[in-house]
């Protein structure tokens, strides 16, 4: 008897749902809601699989307010017969420090831990516990279950985690890498062990997770050694609005000669850098690589490098942790490609495999223009390069399950 189980996903002014028939792994139903708490009507969208998507104007005050919405048109869709037979409910949570190693159920005492996290993560976590808390409210006879970002990443070693700083600094305030995106980091790698046929404890890979926010992850028999995220999910590669790993003296440079305070420095390095300030224009790979390909293109030249940028930091992490198998007498099982630009653009994924040349790493070309989870290593390749969608949400529904007992 299949039980259903839904995904969940809520940001400060976003909530966004999968609905699946588990253990089968069915996706039933997903949407989302934005622009929730306004300025005016939000975004309702959602998909009955099979179905057309369906797209609703709503005025949406709180999370409370989408939260209804949604159980409504689960049953209105007939997604589920009743609300009752939605067994358990899933939740991301960005921040959940070294306390938590492994998803857990939601009770008052582990939300209160999350809560003292939100320093770490002030945009997702106080959402995320507010999402957490509509929805246990709205359906009480659920199991509410927290997953993390961060969980996949507490394997790292010290040495890859700590920052050359006074240790009191990690002791006393927990500042250290923690690294983001764990859940898709996990399942691609697992999913690549599938896919190339072996135990996964003999498989060592490289993910890396290409959206917006974009994280780079060495997996050894699969468990995360290093990742590209720091502190927080600004660091390491160069992303949409996100400047990545830079020189900490330009922070408090920056500060100087714009007289901004710490939030201020805050704001520009993490939603006003990135590819949006390199190429001067957008933060859409899609915009960037066509200002590059047009030489008529107003921002041509800065997209040229800043797209340059982007893919040799990209290409740089990965044969750095490519360096790191080796050193440790493994070799490379293979390079996957996920998220958004991951998935869909096939010029990312050449010019990055182009750069890999010192790992004999190469692309076929007709297979990276196609789609979907594919193979893309071209025969003469010394290293497999796969392309992976992500699966967070089933991974939530996944974890959902395992602790409901
Ligand atoms: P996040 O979850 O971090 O918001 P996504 O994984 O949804 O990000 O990825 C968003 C990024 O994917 C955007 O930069 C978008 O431009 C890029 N993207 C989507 N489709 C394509 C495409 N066909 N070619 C290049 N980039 C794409």
């Amino acid at each position: 008897m299949s039980d259903k189980i839904l995904a969940v996903n809520a940001g400060s002014s976003s909530l966004k749902f999968k609905l699946f028939a588990m253990p089968e792994e069915v996706e039933l139903f997903q949407g989302a809601a934005d622009r929730i708490t306004g300025p005016g009507d939000g975004e309702f969208s959602y998909k009955k699989t099979g179905e057309e998507k369906v797209k609703l104007s709503l005025n949406m005050p709180n999370h409370e307010v989408a939260i209804d919405k949604l159980l409504e048109v689960l049953v209105e869709s007939g997604a589920v017969t009743s609300v009752e037979e939605i067994k358990g409910v899933g939740h991301r949570v960005v921040q959940g420090g070294e306390f938590f190693k492994d998803s857990v159920l939601s009770t008052p005492e582990n939300l209160e831990i999350i809560e003292s996290l939100s320093s770490l993560a002030p945009l997702h976590n106080p959402a995320n516990i507010m999402g957490v808390r509509a929805f246990s409210k709205a359906l009480r006879n659920a199991t509410q279950v927290l997953v993390f970002d961060t969980v996949f990443h507490q394997t790292m070693p010290e040495v890859n985690y700590l920052y050359p700083i006074d240790r009191k600094f990690y002791d006393n305030h927990k500042i250290r890498r923690y690294g983001a995106h764990g859940t898709s980091h996990k399942y691609v790698s697992q999913t690549t062990a599938e896919i190339l046929n072996k135990n996964i404890a003999d498989t060592s890979v490289i993910v890396a997770h290409l959206g917006n926010g974009a994280s780079i992850t060495e997996v050894v028999a699969g468990k995360s050694v290093n990742t590209s995220m720091g502190f927080t999910p600004t660091g390491g590669l160069i992303m949409g609005t996100r400047t990545g790993d830079i020189d900490p003296t330009v922070i408090t440079y920056l500060q100087k000669v714009t007289g901004f305070d710490a939030d201020g420095v805050n704001d520009l390095i993490t939603k006003r850098s990135g590819m949006l300030a390199a190429t001067g224009f957008s933060n859409d790979m899609r915009d960037v690589e066509e200002a590059v390909e047009n030489e008529e293109h107003p921002h041509h030249a800065q997209a040229v490098v800043a797209f340059d940028m982007f893919i040799k930091k990209i290409a740089d992490f990965i044969t750095l942790y490519a360096a790191d198998i080796i050193a440790s007498g493994k070799s490379l099982d293979a390079i996957s490609f996920t998220a958004g630009i991951g998935e869909n653009s096939s010029t990312v994924r050449k010019l990055v495999v182009d750069r890999l040349a010192i790992l004999s790493a190469k692309i076929d070309e007709v297979a990276n223009s196609t789609r979907g989870t594919i193979d893309i290593t071209a025969s003469d390749s010394k290293v497999k390069i796969l392309v992976i969608p992500t699966e967070e949400e089933l991974m939530i529904a996944r974890d959902t399950v395992r602790l409901q007992g």
